[in-house]
């Protein structure tokens, strides 16, 4: 039996085409949702709570595993097109954190985000904070795994809260439903 095989889209022009969307709705949009009563509290709440989780996975050894398994092994899990886990939404509110996007993939076979330092993005899509592979769960005791899931939570929650407070303050200015604001847009 012969299957149609469908071209799956290039990552590298999706995600662009996100970022030239999430600028374009930042420049026009940007300062109303900076300073929304209801949003402009939750940016630093939602800042703190990356921090703490950063600290958590840093304490926990975390990251220094993910450094090992990236930079010494070459192997790593943010490989390309899993930038386009990143919606629209979460774009803008990298841009409303002052985030820059860079202007191309930097490092080849790679997230379009990865940089020398790491993820070049503030907010980022709960696959990216919230995967742990196994070689995680055999070096870190279960109740700091579940610790760090704890932290995550107020991040991941925060993050839900201002994208989906975000689309309805643009759904509501421009009169659209917005859906493909929320979509990844690769499967
Ligand atoms: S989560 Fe696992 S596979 Fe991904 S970079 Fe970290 S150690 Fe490597
Ligand atoms: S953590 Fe950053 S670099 Fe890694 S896949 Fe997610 S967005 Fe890309």
């Amino acid at each position: 039996m012969r299957y149609i095989r469908l071209p799956r889209p290039d990552p590298t022009k999706l995600i662009e085409e996100k970022i030239a969307l999430a600028e374009e709705l930042f420049e026009v949009w940007g300062p109303g949702l900076k300073e929304d009563p209801e949003i402009a509290p939750l940016l630093p709440l939602y800042k703190k709570a990356v921090e703490a989780s950063n600290k958590a996975m840093e304490e926990a050894g975390t990251f220094k595993e993910c450094f090992v398994c990236t930079v010494e092994e070459g192997k790593g899990c943010c490989k390309i097109g899993l930038e386009n886990e990143c919606t629209v939404l979460i774009l803008l509110l990298n841009l409303l954190l002052g985030v820059k996007f860079p202007k191309e993939r930097e490092v080849p076979g790679r997230c379009f985000f990865v940089g020398p330092l790491g993820c070049k993005i503030l907010a980022r899509p709960m696959l990216c904070r919230d995967y742990f592979c196994l070689r995680h769960y055999k070096k870190v005791p279960e109740e700091v795994m579940a610790h760090i899931t704890q932290v995550l939570h107020e991040e991941l929650m925060l993050l839900h809260q201002i994208t989906r407070l975000i689309r309805h303050r643009l759904e509501s200015w421009i009169g659209d439903f917005l859906m493909e604001l929320d979509l990844t847009g690769y499967t």
